[in-house]
């Protein structure tokens, strides 16, 4: 055996191979594709046999075998074009014509004999013209298509080329020269060969092939998952997946999920509307309810419920396939196309492993929800523990020395009921109480505050002689208060909420300030803002506390309870005030220096008195 004949055989062994993998394939899922690639591979594996039993029996075949032989090699291109149309529309011209052409030449082939030149060159010729119309038509749907279905039309456009190149030599080569007979031969079975691989990696590549081919498409697609649970919402990753599933197979993709409230899968329209759908139902239901894939190659058939809209949408096959956790039903993905894909297969496993990846990325959605609740539910226990921690502790301090106090003088008084009043002693008895009754009108008012009804009705308020007034009454230390304002600001303000904000601020700049140190208070306009500022040159408040010194409970590192009482509610409850009123508040501070709040107020018609 020679180079040639070792080719020649091992180009036999693939064809025949192919055959009986594809026509495996068409006994398994009998559709019109498959059974038409088991026809081309049958055609040319019948080609094969007989002319091995020719060469075995070592005669001359009948005139009638080697005429059928080449009719059915000449019907090989005019297959492969029905294939074309499988999952492409031919113009029907080019069908006609090609029927036509076969015909005639079939006719030719038994009038005249297979071997005459000019029958022989219109068959190698119309085979020929004919492939390579097939092979463009293959690459142009592979352009359009993704992943292995992509790589698998690439390899069989170059099958047909090669093929068909190979057949043109092989009918040119009796006529050529003789000394170049053998190398037009050498070409013709080299290229048969060619075809020979590349048919097989197109109709029946091995597992480890389509895996690799496949990898891209997943890989862009997980490198976009990654990302898709921290979406904010479940709507936002439902159209990820969609988008993405649609790119990688190239048809359009809807995915549903489950509905544990209705038990219905859920679809979102274009337009966000929602579609409910019971299990059980068109193609999707089945697929949830039987919790395996489900493809149709005539939807219009196969789900008559769903024909109208299978026909509007020009649907010409549908893949469904359930997207599950371990036990947990979440959804289905369903991909439909306007013709049915030509190799079913590969596009079902790469809709499974889509719909695998959709469940992971729904389940840590579901995760994170689920996570994000019990957070809000912890944080919401630790506030309320706060709270009462916070309630009962402050009040407890000026509460018993209220009691303690009071029964002192109870006990005095029954001793000696004419001793002279302890005036001292009733005085810290009005102080504590009155500090008990500002503690649990904080808490009344943080409450409120959470309602968002803490200001009431507003009236113009001059926040200028506002100021003033609270710093002569500033008892604490009357002489230190100083307000600037060279002009009245006035707007429209609750005027006992923004007396209780200054007092508030002054308050805390008394507290946390040495004894007789100056708290300077500055009231001016700005645009169409009221600006005040409250600055003392106290303790100041530590660069890490400032971003929450402003949210309920919270107290400086600085400050602790035996030197400044306090519960951290009052710049809670300023800033509530101030932002009911549509302003702003913040603070500049720095340990050991000073603190100065600003407070910025909406005048809400630029009034200005002057
Ligand atoms: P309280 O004074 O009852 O603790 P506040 O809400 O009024 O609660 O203040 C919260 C915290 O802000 C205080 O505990 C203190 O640490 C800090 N703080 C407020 N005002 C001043 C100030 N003028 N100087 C220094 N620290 C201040």
């Amino acid at each position: 055996m020679n180079a040639l004949d070792l080719i020649s055989v091992v180009t036999q062994i693939i064809y025949v191979l192919i055959f009986i993998s594809v026509a495996l394939r068409a006994a398994r899922q009998p559709t019109t594709a498959h059974t038409d690639m088991a026809l081309f591979f049958g055609a040319v594996a019948f080609i094969i046999l007989v002319s091995r039993l020719a060469a075995l029996v070592g005669t001359t075949p009948p005139a009638w075998l080697t005429a059928l032989e080449i009719a059915i090699l000449m019907a090989l291109p005019y297959i492969l074009l029905r294939l074309v149309d499988d999952f492409t529309n031919v113009r029907t011209w080019v069908k006609r014509a090609s029927e036509l052409g076969l015909a005639a030449g079939i006719v030719a082939i038994y009038a005249a004999g297979p071997t005459v030149t000019p029958v022989l060159l219109y068959v190698v010729v119309y085979f020929f013209v004919l492939s390579v119309f097939c092979a463009i038509a293959f690459i142009r749907a592979a352009r359009r298509s993704r992943g292995v279905t992509r790589r698998r039309m690439e390899a069989i456009s170059l099958g047909s080329i090669l093929i068909g190149t190979g057949i043109l030599i092989a009918g040119l080569t009796p006529m050529a020269r003789p000394d170049d007979r053998a190398v037009l031969q050498a070409l013709g079975q080299l290229l048969f060969l060619g075809s020979g691989v590349a048919y097989y990696l197109g109709f029946a590549p091995p597992p480890i092939l389509r895996r690799a081919w496949q990898e891209p498409e997943l890989r862009t697609f997980l490198a976009r998952a990654a990302s898709l649970p921290r979406l904010p919402t479940t709507l936002h990753i439902v159209r990820e997946l969609e988008q993405g599933a649609a790119n990688s197979t190239g048809t359009a993709a809807r995915i549903g999920l489950w509905q544990d409230d209705t038990s219905k899968l859920r679809f979102w329209e274009d337009d966000d509307s929602t579609l409910d759908l019971e299990p059980g139902k068109h193609f999707a239901g089945r697929a949830f309810e039987l919790q395996r894939p489900i493809f149709s190659t005539n939807p219009i058939r196969d789900n008559p419920d769903g024909a109208a809209s299978y026909r509007s949408r020009g649907v010409g096959a549908v893949l469904a396939a359930p997207i599950t956790a371990g036990e947990r039903r979440l959804g289905v993905l369903t991909l439909s196309a306007q013709r049915p894909p030509i190799f079913a297969g590969s596009d079902i496993e790469l809709a499974s492993l889509l719909a695998d990846q959709a469940a992971v990325i729904l389940e840590s959605r579901a995760l994170i929800d689920h996570a994000a609740r019990v957070r809000a539910r912890e944080e919401a226990t630790r506030l309320k523990e706060d709270f009462l921690s916070a309630a009962a502790h402050d009040l407890k301090t000026p509460l018993t020395t209220v009691v303690a106090q009071a029964e002192f003088l109870e006990r005095r008084a029954t001793r000696d009921p004419n001793a002279p009043a302890d005036l001292a002693g009733i005085q810290r008895v009005v102080r504590e109480s009155k500090r008990l009754a500002g503690l649990v009108g904080d808490l009344l008012d943080a409450t409120r505050l959470e309602q968002g009804r803490l200001v009431g009705e507003r009236e113009p308020v001059d926040l200028a002689t506002l100021a003033q007034e609270i710093c002569a009454h500033d008892t604490a230390d009357p002489g230190n208060c100083q307000v600037e304002a060279t002009a009245p600001v006035v707007g429209e303000y609750d005027r006992r909420r923004v007396e209780q904000l200054f007092q508030n601020l002054i308050e805390n700049a008394r507290k946390y300030s040495p004894e007789r140190t100056p708290i300077r208070i500055k009231v001016w306009q700005q645009d169409r803002e009221a600006r005040v500022s409250v600055e003392d040159s106290g303790i100041g408040i530590p660069a890490a506390d400032l971003p929450r010194i402003f949210e309920r409970f919270s107290r400086a590192s600085n400050v602790d309870d035996r030197r400044f009482h306090g519960m951290g509610l009052g710049l809670f409850i300023c800033r509530g005030i101030v932002e009911e009123h549509g302003g702003r508040i913040w603070v500049e501070s720095e340990v050991g220096k000073g603190s100065t709040f600003h407070v910025a107020l909406p005048i809400a018609d630029g009034r200005r008195l002057n």
